[in-house]
């Protein structure tokens, strides 16, 4: 079994789901005692958010490489950056080390691929939603994207930093969110990505009728299936 590299506490509230998912996956296929080998490196979020909110990626990409070179030199054989806003980077934290990065949105375009959803709703930071790093990386894999209006991702963006990185899910968020992914639906979507590894702690499949991609579950999904290639 190969250990997997986490970056992680981005937030940590969506890390304890990364390091319950990959043992729970290798539990699962292997049985008995059987544990994810892990070597995860968790950041202090405060300094990350401040940066990204400052535009600051050049320092952010500086404390994840060296964070990747740690998780290296503790025995990873492969990495994974534990949130979708973070990728923004993955390719200045990729040229860091020698070993390999699993980019949370190709397995996430895998996914609808086998799914066969060519038009996705996406909803994430206002980062993952509004730049190119992740929307245009799902485009060139066949995939077109549609986005919440500009209050709506305003209200996406400023619920997953101030209440689900905070360990809050709020009923009221709750009911927003599933209104917006409804609109998505409306507007041609045949399923919705939840692109930012917290949504997943508000809202979950049996809550809507349209089909969610959880970007969560689907990371460690493939993360558990390279481990044990
Ligand atoms: N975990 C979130 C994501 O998947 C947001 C936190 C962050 O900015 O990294 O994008």
């Amino acid at each position: 079994m190969k250990t997997i590299g986490i970056l992680g506490g981005m937030s940590w509230e969506s890390t304890l789901e990364y390091y319950r998912l990959l043992n729970q996956g290798v539990r699962e296929a292997l049985g008995g005692q059987h544990s994810a080998r892990i070597a995860l490196y968790s950041v202090d979020f405060a300094q990350i958010e401040q940066l990204q909110h400052e535009g600051n990626w050049e320092a952010t990409a500086e404390i994840l490489a060296r964070a990747a070179q740690g998780v290296e030199a503790a025995g990873a054989d492969f990495l994974l950056i534990a949130t979708n806003t973070m990728h923004k980077i993955a390719d200045q934290v990729q040229a860091q080390v020698g070993i390999p990065l699993l980019h949370i949105a190709d397995a996430t375009a895998d996914s609808l691929r086998r799914h066969g959803i060519g038009k996705v709703g996406l909803l994430g930071t206002r980062f993952t939603m509004e730049q190119d790093f992740y929307r245009e990386r799902l485009r060139q894999q066949g995939v077109e994207v549609l986005v919440p209006d500009e209050g709506e991702r305003e209200l996406v963006h400023r619920v997953i930093y101030t209440e689900l990185c905070q360990g809050r899910a709020n009923p009221d968020s709750k009911a927003r969110y599933l209104e917006i992914i409804a609109g998505l639906a409306g507007r041609g979507a045949e399923g919705v990505i939840l692109g930012c590894t917290e949504i997943s702690l508000l809202v979950q499949q049996p809550d809507t009728p349209v089909p969610l991609f959880d970007t969560t579950a689907i990371h460690t999904d493939r993360a558990v299936a390279y481990a044990l290639d």
